[in-house]
């Protein structure tokens, strides 16, 4: 186990996890893992996993403690990978004894995991018995990557993302969160660490504003992964309003889905566009940034052959960009059944890239990774029960 130590005396620790309850990172390329959901009939205990800092310590002193059981908590729970209170051996008898009676720490189960060709995991996680989401971790040269979900499925349509096929049900909870970070590091073991996390899978972020809050104060608490706010990305597709919101309470690092360089086009690859649009949300944009010279939004631009990839679309990006504190993401983007679109060609995203690149305008283009096990961006699908019904109302309108 190699859970990230932050400050705080963690020398009398035991070692972490046993074999019974850890287990080794899957070489297989599919392991389908008991994939029955056990709806849990001790639903009244309170699962720990999902409070942060604050709320921790809230707990502990609603039931007469003191606050600062929260950082030693946190660390059993989130650096140490523990979930078992009678392993928690700083804490007296008795408290384990009330804990193990009151509270849980209970993370989503892992239901499928998969590794494909270059590295990338991908889990599938069973959050209840309707739902599954998933999870992807992507290793690098010096860092690996955690693409995290905030939602079961998502509301919002953009037509060229396969999680909006799926409909919305539910937004996750901080437990369900952050404990795609506790699944992960424990799959991935000692010798593969998480150093960063993108709230880039299912869902919006900003629409499940106060679980996503809570979830990357404890991604960068220092008693539990100890990440900083640069290794920490929230992308949004431009919900404006809750982007205010966020600059008031955290300063993630932030990304932004354009995808394209005027509203009539925006308006249909992301309709929430028509309620936001493009001069709205690059003031945002500037707004979270604020007076740091030294941050900027990174612009995600998804390449659509024949849609939005042309020199002149790249020359609009280039100017709507200029005084905004910004990089390029450019996205090669990854098909999926039935999806209408193609990818741009390799001498299309080169020519964009260069025309964004000239204005003075740092770009990138994402490698894509894990295509083989569906894990790329705009790939994840779970399994979503929709209680929108959007999947039936894309149906009928496609
Ligand atoms: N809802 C948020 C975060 C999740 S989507 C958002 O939209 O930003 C994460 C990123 O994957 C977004 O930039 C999204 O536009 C991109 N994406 C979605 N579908 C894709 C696809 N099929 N190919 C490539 N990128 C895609
Ligand atoms: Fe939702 Fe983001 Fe997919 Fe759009 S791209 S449907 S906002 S997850």
């Amino acid at each position: 186990m190699n859970f990230a130590l932050g400050p705080g005396n963690v020398e009398d620790l035991p070692p972490a996890l046993d074999a019974t309850t850890r287990q080794p990172p899957q070489t297989d390329s599919v392991a389908e893992t008991e994939s029955v959901f056990r709806e849990r009939d001790d639903g009244l205990k309170t699962n720990l996993l999902g409070l942060n800092r604050k709320a921790m310590e809230d707990y502990f002193r609603s039931i007469g403690d003191k606050p600062f059981r929260a950082a030693q908590l946190l660390q059993w729970i989130h650096q140490r990978g523990i979930d078992d209170f009678a392993a928690m051996t700083n804490l007296g008898k008795p408290l384990r004894a009330y804990l193990a009676e009151h509270c849980e720490i209970r993370p989503p189960e892992i239901v499928q995991s998969q590794l494909a060709a270059d590295g990338v995991r991908k889990w599938v996680l069973q959050v209840d018995a309707n739902n599954r989401i998933e999870t992807v971790f992507i290793p690098e040269e010096g860092r690996g990557t955690l693409c995290v979900s905030s939602q079961v499925g998502c509301a919002l349509g953009c037509p060229f993302c396969s999680t909006a096929q799926q409909g919305f049900n539910r937004n996750l909870s901080v437990a369900e969160i952050i404990g795609q970070l506790w699944v992960a590091q424990r799959e991935l073991g000692a010798e593969r660490r998480i150093t960063n996390v993108v709230l880039m899978g299912m869902g919006e972020p900003l629409l499940n504003f106060d679980n996503v809050i809570a979830a990357t104060e404890l991604m960068m608490d220092d008693f539990s992964y100890c990440l900083s706010k640069r290794r920490v990305t929230l992308s949004t597709s431009g919900v404006v309003p809750a982007l205010d919101r966020l600059a008031q309470v955290s300063d993630v690092s932030l990304a932004v889905s354009l995808h394209a360089p005027d509203d009539t086009l925006r308006d249909e690859l992301v309709p929430i566009n028509r309620k936001y649009p493009i001069k709205e949300l690059l003031a945002a944009c500037k707004r979270y940034i604020g007076k740091d010279a030294r941050r900027k939004v990174t612009i995600e631009y998804v390449l659509l052959e024949g849609i939005n990839d042309s020199p002149a679309h790249a020359r609009a990006l280039a100017k709507l960009l200029a005084n905004v504190p910004s990089k390029v993401n450019l996205i090669p983007f990854n098909p999926f059944p039935n999806s209408r679109y193609r990818c741009s060609s390799l001498e299309t995203i080169a020519r964009f890239s260069e025309i964004v690149q000239l204005a003075g305008i740092i770009t990138t283009t994402r490698k894509t990774r894990g295509v083989d096990i569906d894990a790329a961006c705009g790939q994840l699908v779970g399994r979503v029960s929709d209680k929108s019904k959007r999947h039936f109302r894309l149906q009928a309108t496609a």
